[in-house]
């Protein structure tokens, strides 16, 4: 598959101080940092996104982003997520992880219709080019390898 960007920047926010930074997914082994408190920003995990960061987040990744809609009572969400976490790990630097709380981000969860947890969304571009609902591991193993060159 073709490679679309030949520049590889995500926004992400700050685990620490909540500032949102600019940052080269492409350089993650060179561990990027804050510019605001200097902490590292975490890019093997998934990051966590709501409704006021998911344009600049998510819609605005230059790489390829799977964003994970779960809550935190959902048993199955439970279950997928040490996948979702290994995914992270795995393709980091070709492909951004975010997690949307659904109790928290309403209006995000309401434009995906998101009607059943969890629900993983691939986006590309800003537009969303698959998704899988509920607990489907291999499904979504197939989902990011038709992403991630
Ligand atoms: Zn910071």
């Amino acid at each position: 598959m073709a490679v679309t960007n030949s520049t590889t920047r995500v926004t992400v926010r700050c685990a620490f101080c909540d500032k949102l930074n600019r940052v080269d997914v492409a350089r993650a082994a060179d561990r990027p940092t804050c510019g605001e408190c200097g902490r590292p920003i975490l890019l093997d995990r998934p990051v966590k996104v709501s409704d006021d960061d998911f344009a600049a987040t998510v819609e605005g990744a230059e790489v390829p982003v799977l964003v994970d809609f779960y809550a935190d009572w959902c048993g199955p969400c439970r279950m997928v997520a040490p996948f979702v976490d290994e995914l992270a790990r795995q393709h980091m630097g070709r492909l951004l992880v975010a997690k949307v709380d659904t109790d928290r981000a309403p209006n995000v969860s309401m434009r995906f219709g998101i009607r059943s947890i969890p629900t993983l969304v691939v986006i590309r571009d800003g537009k969303e080019v698959d998704r899988s609902v509920g607990f489907e591991p291999e499904r979504l193993k197939s989902m990011i390898a038709g992403v991630v060159a």
